[in-house]
């Protein structure tokens, strides 16, 4: 009998495998614990989380209690093993770790057509239908086999990210529009965000930046420094507290190779920074009708234009000292971080180039990708993209369309984001209300606007769920 095969039982492969399962489709599910053990997995129990037991918001109108809620609208088998385990913590959905790794487990085991096998899986099966889920820490032998794949430029082991900030969070009394030498989509080679760690790319990528909506007026929102508030931002950035990387970050020799922390370059010399990410070439304040003495340039990262990353900022710092150290720069004294830089090691494809929105691998139709390894960053994130999957791989097994969720919701809004952003400068995404279409009447309190995307997401999950959806087969 034909079966699917889910390769990783972490939160993404076990509710792969359960959405596929729960379809009537028959599963064997792959998880190489306990026998080998990730750097940060403990136990040999499915959907282990590895750090904090809180998913995060469980407020509906927050982006990442929305997800949840459309989730478990979907039948989610994390979101109800979450529900049934959680502790109190306030508007979050914290959880009782063992318990909850333990309820995965056994309604998988227990599940008539989940096959649960634990062993590693070293190759990718060939014709057979599949969903690989192995995560940020994905065993070597599996990572060389999906680099041969998808080629070596489109898989990257670890993560320097940049911060993103909300665009409407920046003071653009401060902070302006330009771009150096009046070059719109200019490439910025030196200061491109960084992140590379693929094994044929140790250089640093070269990104082309999206093209600004408003391009005549460039396509950077810069934030000018004069020389004392450059001396004030570096002392507090070589005092702020960092991150201590884990052992087998500290490991790799590639980790610091490609592009280094902020923090890094400012601990070279006082003026390292504004000679390299800072260095205010070509740019003129029209406030002041000068060069400033540095500039920290903030560059599109969504089609829409309401998310802003911080180029070359890069950064081990802790959250909080981001927040605090940052809002010293002119502009951003009121930003708020939809994502705080961070590096760690983390196996990735580059799911823009290589998927469609299904999860669907663009080279091979009966293969589909789900979890942190396709980008969606998270517990919950990954559970998402695990689900979309699953469910597609069910439905192309049964012969049906597959489903492309729609953007209004989160669950669409994030698997859109993964499989069409920029390429070149791809990084992983949580779920946040600036990867969704901006409201069809505007609304200004954030509050209310975040209320009204709730809204319109549910209807439209809803309407979705009754079978209006797009149809993504290929
Ligand atoms: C150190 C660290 C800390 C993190 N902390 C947080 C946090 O606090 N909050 C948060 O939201 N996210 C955190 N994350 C991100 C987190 O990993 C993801 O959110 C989530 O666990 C990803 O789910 P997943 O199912 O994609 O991968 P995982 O949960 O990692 O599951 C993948 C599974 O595949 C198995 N596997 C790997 N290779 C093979 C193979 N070849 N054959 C068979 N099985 C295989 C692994 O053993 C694992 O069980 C952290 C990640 C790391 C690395």
């Amino acid at each position: 009998m034909a079966e699917l095969v889910v390769i990783g039982g972490g939160l993404a492969g076990s509710e792969a495998a359960w959405q596929a399962a729960q379809r009537g489709i028959q599963v064997t599910l792959y998880e190489m614990r306990p026998d080998r053990l990730t750097p940060a997995h403990r136990t040999g129990d499915l959907a282990e989380l590895v750090c904090s037991n809180s998913l995060g918001s469980n407020l509906v109108d927050r982006a990442p209690g929305l997800l949840k809620e459309e989730l478990r609208r979907l039948g989610s088998l994390i979101m109800a093993c979450a529900d049934a385990t959680a502790v109190p913590a306030g508007g979050a959905l914290a959880v009782d770790r063992q318990a909850f790794a333990r309820l995965v487990t056994r309604r998988i085991a227990d599940h008539a057509h989940i096959h649960l096998r634990r062993e590693e899986v070293k190759s990718i099966p060939r014709r057979t239908l599949t969903v690989i889920a192995t995560g940020p820490l994905t065993s070597e032998a599996l990572a060389a086999e999906i680099a041969a794949l998808t080629g070596q430029e489109y898989l990257y082991f670890y993560d320097a990210m940049a911060p993103i900030v909300s665009y409407e969070s920046i003071d653009l009394s401060r902070a302006f529009r330009a771009s150096r030498y009046g070059r719109d989509s200019e490439r910025d080679s030196e200061q491109n965000s960084g992140r590379r760690g693929g094994v044929g790319d140790q250089t640093g990528g070269v990104g082309e930046p999206p093209t600004s909506s408003s391009s005549s007026e460039g396509d950077y929102i810069n934030c000018p420094m004069t020389g004392e508030e450059y001396d004030r931002f570096v002392d507090e950035l070589l005092a702020a507290e960092t991150i201590s990387l884990r052992q087998f970050e500290q490991e790799d020799a590639k980790f610091f190779e490609a592009c280094l922390p902020v923090e890094v370059i400012a601990r070279r010399g006082r003026e390292a920074l504004a000679y390299g990410p800072l260095k205010p070439v070509g740019l003129v304040d029209p406030r002041t009708g000068k060069r400033p003495y540095a500039v920290v340039q903030l560059r599109q990262d969504n089609l829409a234009g309401t998310l802003y990353n911080m180029v070359g900022f890069q950064t081990n710092l802790r959250w909080g000292e981001q927040e605090r150290v940052f809002r010293l720069i002119p502009g951003l004294e009121r930003a708020e971080f939809v994502r705080f830089g961070q590096m760690h090691r983390n196996t990735f494809i580059n799911s823009p180039a290589l998927l469609r929105p299904t999860m669907q691998f663009k080279g091979r139709d009966d293969l589909f990708f789900g979890g942190q390894i396709t980008g969606t960053e998270g517990y919950v994130g990954s559970t998402a993209s695990g689900l979309v999957a699953g469910l597609n791989a069910a439905r192309r097994m049964a012969g049906k369309p597959l489903i492309v969720f729609p953007p209004t919701t989160m669950l669409g809004a994030l698997c859109r984001y993964v499989t069409s952003a920029e390429p070149e400068s791809f990084q992983p995404m949580k779920p946040n209300f600036g990867l969704m279409p901006a409201l069809e009447r505007p609304v200004r309190r954030k509050r209310d606007r975040h209320r009204a995307y709730t809204q319109r997401a549910l209807a439209d999950l809803a309407a979705a769920i009754a079978g209006q959806v797009g149809d993504g087969s290929s």
